[in-house]
């Protein structure tokens, strides 16, 4: 059986270009090495690895190991200590503990649950590099992450053969540059930010200098979990690139927003970067009214907008955590009672072939509705528009369109 370890590895292989000797400089191993004990890359190094580890660091009994190592020989274990530190002692059903802890329930073989449910595969043109719409392109500047979850779509993805050598990453940015369609590049991974922030300034800065580039995207999930990541390297590349940043963490709890989260949010935010949260519908972690509006309300203290809820991918090895569509857009429609438009997240799935994410909502009531405009004489020589009923209520945008007498209106015209 393969166990996938993805052990942080990336962008080793930048090629030389016009940039060689800061490319060479950005790709030296001795370039940043560990110091302080709060120094993100030695949390990264030392996080919890094996299920008997995880168990004892939480207090949990013996009894979740067997499973825990059956999950473990598939996907392995990988928790920064920051992390379970905001997990509760010895409570099998805590929301972060149910998306890091394996269990023998992802050795189940499932029809409909496959190894790669986005078909990835098909969209990637050159190794490192995916492109599904027309004007974003997707890297894969890191096979690594500092946390596993276990409901991971790509944990099967064969990240080994996307390691770009150096002449393929100087094809990735010749494709870039030959396509003035693309304006937005993605940096996801894995997690992109595992890659040292010298190695990432050099890519930065490479993408800035394509012209017709516009932003820059990056999805992470670092300043989550180890929020010492968001160091001052990392806001001095950021800060310096000249292309629009945007920086989508994932949440999928407002338990994994402490205040430590709070201020790497506040320092990205002085570097100028857009935030948004994507986040996952998981069984038993966030599939609840309840957990939603707190997760949106504490995004918001923390100065980030939700984005995507994904419906689940049907992945191999993750079905305990599935919730159906259906569960999905009666969770969504009854939230929307709980949270004010702007923090409401969009539920979507990626179907693969299509060109664009695909919103998931309940179908319309079948209501009457106008099927064009009217006009209502109310009285003699005086037109009374009414293409709008709401139009003519001070609190029309408050009314649901089922309380109009849509009858006495048509009969009316
Ligand atoms: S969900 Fe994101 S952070 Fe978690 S394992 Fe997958 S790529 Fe890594």
């Amino acid at each position: 059986m393969r166990m996938i370890t993805r052990t942080p590895a990336s962008l080793h292989t930048i090629p030389h270009t016009s940039h060689e000797s800061r490319a060479s400089e950005a790709f030296s191993s001795a370039a940043e090495a560990p110091s302080a004990p709060n120094d993100w890359r030695a949390q990264l190094r030392d996080v919890i690895r094996s299920p008997q580890a995880l168990l004892e660091r939480l207090g949990l009994e013996r009894e979740w190991l067997p499973g825990a190592r059956d999950g473990h020989e598939l996907f392995s274990i990988r928790v920064p200590e920051a992390y379970a530190s905001r997990i509760r002692h010895d409570d099998p059903d805590d929301p972060l503990l149910r998306q890091v802890l394996p269990l023998d329930a992802e050795t189940d073989v499932l029809d409909g649950y496959v190894t790669d449910p986005l078909e990835e595969a098909e969209h990637t043109p050159l190794p490192g590099l995916i492109h599904k719409y027309t004007n974003r392109v997707l890297l894969m500047a890191s096979g690594g992450c500092a946390i596993n979850c276990r409901y991971c779509f790509r944990r099967h993805f064969p990240y080994e053969d996307h390691q770009p050598s150096r002449a393929q990453w100087q094809d990735i940015l010749d494709y870039l540059r030959a396509d003035e369609r693309i304006h937005e590049v993605i940096l996801s991974g894995g997690d992109p930010l595992v890659s040292p922030d010298k190695r990432l300034a050099w890519l930065v800065e490479s993408l800035g200098e394509i012209p017709h580039l516009k932003r820059l995207r990056i999805h992470t999930r670092l300043p989550v979990v180890i929020p010492d990541r968001v160091n001052d390297e990392l806001l001095g590349w950021l800060g310096a690139t000249r292309l629009q940043k945007v920086l989508v963490i994932h949440t999928n709890h407002a338990n994994e927003l402490d205040d430590a989260v709070a201020a790497a949010m506040t320092r990205l935010k002085s570097a100028g970067v857009t935030l948004l949260n994507q986040g996952v519908i998981l069984r038993g972690v966030n599939d609840s009214v309840e957990v939603q509006t707190a997760l949106a309300e504490r995004l918001f203290e923390c100065g980030v907008l939700p984005y995507y809820l994904h419906a689940f991918d049907p992945v191999q090895g993750a079905a305990h955590f599935a919730v159906s569509d259906e569960e999905a857009c009666n969770l969504m429609e009854a939230l929307l009672e709980h949270l004010p438009g702007f923090l409401m997240p969009r539920l979507v799935r990626e179907v693969p072939g299509r060109r664009s994410k695909t919103p998931l909502s309940k179908p319309p009531l079948s209501k009457p509705t106008l099927s064009k405009p009217t006009v209502s004489k109310t009285h003699p020589g005086v037109d009374a528009a009414t293409t709008d009923p709401s139009a003519s209520s001070p609190a029309g945008d408050e009314r649901e369109p089922s309380s109009l007498n849509l009858t006495g209106i048509i009969a009316s015209a």
